[in-house]
């Protein structure tokens, strides 16, 4: 999708501090982290979120958590937290689905 962030950091053509890269996906530090390890892995192609997830890019997805298991393990995280927010409600900011992994600090439940 040409006018989408997201698109454009899984392109190379807005710069991010990035983490891991296949053809799939690619995972960068959060500009903002809310955690001591906070990165994001989206997908190279335009998803807009967990609500477009379907049979036909299932495979997208399931790739995505193996990269963020893979990512983790390598950058030392043992205990992390997995988010993607769905919806302004939520507070998706992004209209690119986006997986958030946070680690290095004590987290609570229920989340804010
Ligand atoms: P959301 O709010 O949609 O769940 O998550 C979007 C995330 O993207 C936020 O945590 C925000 O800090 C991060 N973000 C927004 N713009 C940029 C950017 O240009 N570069 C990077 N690395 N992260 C960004
Ligand atoms: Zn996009």
């Amino acid at each position: 999708m040409s006018d989408c962030l997201f698109c454009k950091i899984a392109a190379g053509e807005i710069p991010s501090d990035k983490v891991y890269e296949d053809e799939v996906c690619l995972a960068f530090k959060d500009i903002d982290p809310q955690a001591p390890l906070h990165f994001l892995v989206v997908p190279k192609t335009h998803i807009g979120s967990v609500a477009e997830v379907s049979a036909d890019n299932s495979a997208v997805v399931a790739h995505m958590l193996t990269v963020i298991a893979k990512v983790a393990r390598e950058l030392g995280a043992e205990s992390y937290r997995v988010v993607s927010n769905v919806g302004e409600q939520a507070g998706q900011s992004v209209p690119h689905l986006h997986f958030h992994v946070l680690s290095g600090r004590d987290m609570t439940w229920p989340p804010g």
